[in-house]
């Protein structure tokens, strides 16, 4: 494993190193992410400044490269309500590779829990930096629209 920690960080080199952590995150939280997905923007650029509401339960990404602006999983549904803050790196930049993850209910393909792990372009940090329950059912086509 790739992952290092300096001071209260955990630095990477890469999407391994984002779901490493997310497995760790999501264990201490009790709800273990099994499946992933790497964001990846239909210009095909898969770098983004991110936004979430985690009482909402919504998030939207907007690629560095194009601007195009995504609503995240079912993040459509709430999106109405949610006020979004844009998160920002230890280091003060913006721009993240994203990874979804999800956890399920036992013995089903539905959703449980929602986390959204970052890889920082500019200093390699990874953590979980938003995660929610969110109940959104089939988790393939949730897990298509991160
Ligand atoms: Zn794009
Ligand atoms: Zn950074």
């Amino acid at each position: 494993m790739a992952l290092k920690k300096k001071g209260r960080y955990w630095y990477g080199t890469g999407p391994q190193d984002v779901q490493a952590e997310m497995v760790r995150f999501s264990q201490l939280n009790g709800y273990p992410s099994t499946r992933f997905s790497a964001s990846v923007c239909s210009c095909g650029n898969a770098t983004f400044k991110l936004e979430s509401d985690e009482d909402a339960g919504a998030a939207r990404r907007s690629c560095a490269a194009c601007g195009s602006v995504h609503l995240m999983g079912d993040s459509a549904q709430y999106a109405d309500e949610a006020e979004f803050e844009r998160h920002d790196c230890a280091c003060s930049e913006q721009v993240f590779q994203l990874l979804s993850g999800v956890a399920l209910y036992d013995g089903t393909n539905d959703v449980r829990w929602y986390y959204i792990g970052c890889l920082c372009v500019a200093c390699q940090l990874v953590g979980v930096f938003a995660d929610w329950k969110c109940e959104a059912g089939n988790a393939d086509v949730f897990l298509a629209a991160t």
